[in-house]
């Protein structure tokens, strides 16, 4: 069993994956060939929003709308205890302070009501000024947007939605990657729509900031001409090999994966029900593209022991994630440290992820159940 079986998917779609990427050998247009424009249109479309400005990755995409809004030195990001390290990387490479807070125990996203209470803090130390919620649609389901743009309001903050493992998912049926004032997603291989290498892309209904991310991808372009650089930029663009295999896969996703990955949720959920596993929990009038299915442990069960017994029996499992984001080592010494995040701690240690993918079968996820109802 594959815990992402991409060579599966690779075998369903390989006709037109293949005659993508022979066009694209042929026509020798590497970089922003047609293919790229083609695909932030039609990305545009799917998640609603008027510019899609693809990049070279989910972590390059935040970089480029900090960069874009001038977030620096002095200057508070709010993220998430629970997340992937990139979420808190970016706007500390920036110069920035990231703030970490803690999560809701069912959904593993940030906790609107700690959300506050931490931008208060931060605006009465006075130390750094809050600017940008960096919000994350964990696992595939979207953050509190209704109540994380309320906040934004209220206390006049940016939001930036990292939707690196949440495209495809929903609110009230308005899609992820369109709540953020800026949103970005990732389309590294295993994540809910993913390319054949690293590829990213940023979303916004802004005309400036759009504009202002195509100039910082490409070096700090002029708008009319490559070779005229006013900023300093990065270099940062989707290869057109891997807009013309997103292309494929952008049509699956929409026309049946996104549609079957709930069905194995679901199958998960009823095979799972009589067990003492936490399921994952996704809120009413919310929909997830479940990036992962992620269960938390009871505290008696030795985790490393159980995936050891699950590998035996040829199941893969993974830990998203180990440690929360304000231990990580690279924040050592910064005021990053200072976080109040129980709830992350006590995730870190109980959560597995199994396996899951718009492929997998109700023989392997029953096989998958059966072979946690015995180990824990
Ligand atoms: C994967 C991921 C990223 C980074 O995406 P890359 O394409 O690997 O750079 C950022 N944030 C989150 C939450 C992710 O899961």
């Amino acid at each position: 069993m594959e815990f992402r079986d991409l060579k599966h998917q690779y075998a369903v779609l390989k006709e037109e994956i293949d005659k993508n990427i022979s066009e694209v050998c042929s026509s020798a247009r590497y970089i922003s060939g047609p293919q790229v424009k083609e695909l932030e249109q039609q990305l545009a479309e799917y998640v609603g929003v008027k510019h899609c400005v693809t990049c070279a990755n989910g972590t390059d995409a935040l970089t480029l709308a900090l960069k874009a809004w001038g977030i620096g030195k002095d200057d508070a990001v709010f993220v998430p205890d629970f997340t992937f390290f990139s979420t808190g990387e970016c706007p500390a490479a920036e110069g920035a302070t990231p703030i970490f807070v803690d999560v809701d125990e069912r959904t593993f996203n940030i906790d609107p009501d700690k959300l506050e209470l931490a931008i208060i803090k931060v605006k009465s130390e006075g130390k750094y000024t809050p600017k940008v919620v960096a919000a994350v649609d964990l696992f595939g389901q979207p953050a509190d947007y209704p109540r994380i743009k309320e906040i934004c309001k209220k206390h006049d903050l940016l939001l930036l939605e990292d939707g690196a493992q949440g495209f495809g998912g929903s609110i009230n049926g308005k899609m992820a990657c369109s709540f953020g004032d800026i949103s970005t997603t990732s389309f590294f291989p295993a994540k809910p729509l993913g390319c054949y290498g690293d590829g990213g892309a940023i979303f916004t209904n802004n005309d400036e900031w759009a504009a202002m991310l195509r100039s910082l991808a490409v070096h700090g372009k002029n708008a009319e001409n490559k070779y005229d650089n006013i900023r300093l930029g990065m270099n940062s663009r989707l290869d057109t090999i891997q807009a013309a295999i997103l292309e494929v896969k952008l049509k699956a996703f929409r026309e049946y994966e996104l549609n079957d990955v709930n069905k194995a949720a679901q199958m998960y959920n009823e095979a799972l029900k009589d067990t003492n596993l936490v399921l994952p929990l996704v809120k009413e009038n919310f929909v997830s593209s479940w990036a992962q299915y992620t269960v938390q442990l009871p505290t008696s069960v030795d985790r490393n022991a159980l995936q050891t017994k699950l590998k035996e029996q040829g199941i893969p499992s993974m830990v998203y994630y180990m440690k929360p984001m304000h231990i990580q080592g690279a924040f050592a010494g910064t005021d990053s440290v200072n976080a109040d995040c129980p709830v992350t701690e006590k995730l870190c240690k109980a959560v597995l992820s199994l396996p899951m993918h718009p492929y997998i079968t109700k023989e392997d996820i029953n096989a998958v159940a059966e072979a946690l109802k015995i180990n824990i």
